[in-house]
């Protein structure tokens, strides 16, 4: 594999990469059992921005801690934002990555929420296209494995007074992951969270943003304290309709006079617009299901299993890909979905995903992202 040469990086980025590279023994050994966000590659890239001068000159450099003060408003007032998005090893050998302008978008509406400076769309694909040349080595080649990217936006300026920081950092990492379900896809039991909201209207619900994530972990202490996998997240005002599970957008399957629909929660402005979510959308209706966005209340969905019409319900996001449901709990009750097994929907879906990203199926949206 080749190392990154000076004319393939632009004038944006200084290179300065490990003195002392990893072996490829350790590295082999490091990738044998990666599971999920546990082990991290040689590099990192970070660029800095401040209020007079804007977006400074990345740096690609060896991955380690950064170093900020005490004082940082991102420890005090919470101005931190990130994505996930995935790199995968093509047939041909190949890297590509998934919809990552996609991803770049969504940072910056998170980032105008958070009244965080915007990152150019093509400065984020670029940074993302320049760590994984330099890490290619660190993209693992099964279906279902990928190199893992992490971007991330914190306020690094010392400052106690409650303002909008002046001063930010731009971190990428990077995170071989393995199959999310090493053991297969197996269905999850979620809690239906009813004294947790995870986000309120005018909230930061649609923004993928730290603090979200800060305050839905002690819903999900009392999901496994229920004995459940995962929480499930209703609107803040009424109580009553489904947005998310977890960290993921959810879908639910109706058979419904013989024909097969795939629906999930319309996106109100308190859930998290996930581009799986949306890509499903769009694959749902290639495999000739009729996919729509509906509202959906918990006694909607009761109700559906009872009567039969709901055959499936499953999560998505990048990490997991597709989650299947297989038991629903509430302080009122307890649903099984498909008898607690995984539905051939979900299945379909999944591996139609999974084929398209990892280049066995053809592409004809463009979404793969070629980076190397
Ligand atoms: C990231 C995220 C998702 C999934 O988004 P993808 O783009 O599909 O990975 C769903 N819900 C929440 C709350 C998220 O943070």
């Amino acid at each position: 594999m080749n190392a990154i040469t000076a004319n393939q990086v632009s004038a944006r980025f200084d290179i300065q990469p490990a003195k002392e590279p990893l072996s490829s023994e350790e590295r082999a050994k490091r990738m044998q059992n990666p599971g999920f966000g546990k082990v991290f590659s040689e590099h990192m890239i970070v660029i800095p921005y401040n209020e007079e001068t804007g977006w400074g000159k990345g740096v690609l450099k060896p991955y380690g801690p950064i170093v900020l003060d005490p004082a940082a408003s991102v420890l005090h007032y919470g101005q931190a934002i990130f994505e996930g998005f995935k790199a995968y090893k093509q047939p041909d050998g190949s890297i590509k990555t998934f919809r990552p302008e996609a991803n770049a978008h969504r940072f910056n509406a998170s980032a105008r929420r958070l009244a965080m400076p915007e990152l150019p769309v093509d400065l984020f694909v670029e940074a993302a296209d320049l760590l994984i040349t330099q890490e290619q080595a660190w993209v693992p080649d099964a279906v279902g494995e990928s190199l893992y990217l992490r971007p991330l936006m914190i306020a690094t300026e010392a400052a106690l007074g409650v303002r909008a920081s002046k001063e930010y950092l731009f971190i990428l990492i990077a995170s071989p992951s393995g199959a999310y379900f090493p053991q297969g896809v197996k269905p999850v039991t979620v809690w239906i969270s009813e004294n947790y909201v995870r986000a309120a209207p005018g909230g930061t619900g649609s923004a993928k943003c730290a603090g979200n994530y800060a305050a839905s972990l002690v819903a999900q202490k009392e999901a496994k304290a229920e004995g459940c996998d995962q929480v499930v997240w209703l609107d803040a005002v009424h109580r009553r309709y489904i947005e998310e599970m977890g960290g993921m957008n959810i879908f639910f399957v109706y058979k419904e006079n013989g024909e097969t629909i795939v629906a999930t929660p319309v996106l109100t402005g308190t859930l998290l617009p996930g581009v799986t979510r949306l890509t499903l959308l769009d694959l749902a209706k290639k495999l000739g299901f009729r996919a729509e966005e509906r509202r959906i209340s918990v006694d909607d969905w009761a109700e559906a299993l009872r009567n039969g019409t709901m055959t499936e319900a499953f999560a998505c996001g990048t990490a997991a890909v597709i989650t299947p449901i297989g038991t629903v709990k509430s302080a009122h009750g307890e649903w099984k979905v498909n008898g607690g097994e995984t539905g051939p929907v979900a299945s379909k879906l999944r591996e139609a995903l999974l084929n398209l990203q990892h280049g066995v199926d053809p592409d004809p949206n463009g979404w793969m992202h070629k980076v190397c």
